[in-house]
């Protein structure tokens, strides 16, 4: 029963007065069942004030370092259980106002709001997604499947085995953190860290879950269903909430956020919202006008090329683009750039037709083909 004293000030056996002292105090203050209300911390309290009263007398600690417990027995100290007077300090509010101030009468509450070791949200996840062409136009569901933590169905997170719960951590009296206060030359500061025994939380888990191994969180795949927005572009990024790593010891998940690329597309070229592609007309259609089929992103669509059409001329067709994200039914254009296809060889038939007309508008022309026609052009050069 009779834990070694230093052990329980945890300071070790060459400690100096003050060392003690400052030991006590912290953990007199973590302990104090006015503050403290866990099962064993009164206890704790009296074997600290029992400690310190042994350690802080110097003839007592010199026996204890020579007999241990023995050779305190008969010594006249106080036993333990009389820790209201204890080691000199009158009243716990005494040892609350020197490490506080005013801070004491907040309660325990305040403090394990901003504890470390408290909930942490879950981290945000990112899962890079490449969609085809069309499917960033007109968006859909997709399933994907991406690995996360989730919390443990077993334990709910606690991250102790089902029927047993954590238990306050004994180093830090459930605080999470170890005030310490250190002398330096301008004066006495007060460190805080977190407890090393608890990462911070202030509870050991005894017996952990064996589904998680205490962790509380298990890394799990799972397939979610994503819902993609009309008109996503390249670059877009998708927020799906709560999708990302759960939390930790009950605070919210993180995000999962979905970096969208999008596949080029063989024929379209996508700015924005508008779609811009090529397509190809005879001389004879530029010349006399026509009507042709051309590709759009909703299908095939009859466009009318006007007769007279000049090379690189650009019909727009309206309403044809990529829908706006969040207002579908506004889209933007297509536009399509005509390419006037001059033929470079031609048929008999087709080359005395057009040398025909060549004659009756008075034109001179070359009436052969290849480097044939290219001498005979520049022969009329001479004529
Ligand atoms: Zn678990
Ligand atoms: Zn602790």
């Amino acid at each position: 029963m009779a834990r070694d004293l230093y052990e329980t000030l945890n300071v070790s056996r060459d400690a100096s007065k003050e060392d003690i002292k400052r030991a006590y105090r912290k953990l007199a203050r973590q302990y104090h069942p006015d503050v403290n209300k866990d099962a064993g911390a009164e206890d704790m309290f009296k074997e600290l004030s029992r400690a310190y009263e042994v350690l802080s007398d110097d003839d007592q600690r010199a026996r204890y370092d020579r007999f241990g417990e023995a050779g305190l027995n008969g010594g006249g100290g106080g036993g333990p259980g009389d820790f209201a007077g204890a080691a000199g300090f009158g009243d716990i509010s005494d040892i609350f106002e020197s490490f506080f101030g005013g801070f004491a009468g907040a309660g325990t509450g305040g403090r394990r709001a901003t504890r470390p070791g408290g909930p942490t949200r879950g981290d945000d996840l990112r899962y890079d997604m490449v969609l085809e062409f069309q499917e960033a136009i007109f968006g859909g569901e997709k399933e994907i499947t991406i690995n996360h933590l989730t919390t443990c169905e077993t334990c709910r997170g606690s991250g102790s085995k089902p029927g047993s719960g954590p238990t306050t951590c004994r180093n830090c009296g459930g605080q999470g953190q170890i005030r310490q206060a250190r002398r330096t030359p301008f004066g006495l500061f007060t460190q805080v860290a977190a407890c090393p025994n608890c990462q911070g939380t202030g509870e050991v888990i005894e017996s952990p879950c064996p589904t998680c191994s205490g962790r509380g969180r298990n890394q799990k795949q799972t397939t979610i269903k994503i819902t993609i927005p009309a008109g996503v572009d390249a670059g877009s990024r998708l927020r799906v909430q709560g999708e990302g790593d759960a939390g930790m010891r009950g605070g919210p998940p993180g995000d999962l956020f979905i970096y969208v690329s999008v596949r080029n597309h063989p024929v379209f070229r996508r700015e924005g919202q508008d779609i811009y592609s090529v397509a190809e007309i005879s001389y004879l259609q530029a010349i006399l006008g026509s009507q042709m089929s051309v590709e759009t992103v909703d299908g095939p669509q009859t466009v009318v090329v006007p007769p007279g059409t000049q090379p690189e001329t650009v019909l727009t067709l309206d309403g044809k683009g990529v829908p706006r994200i969040g207002n579908p039914t506004r889209r933007g254009h297509h536009y399509l750039q005509l390419k006037v296809v001059i033929p470079t060889k031609l048929g008999a038939e087709e080359r005395e037709l057009l040398t025909k007309l060549a004659k009756a508008r008075g034109e001179k022309v070359s009436k052969k083909e290849g480097l044939e026609g290219l001498i005979d052009s520049i022969g009329n050069l001479f004529h």
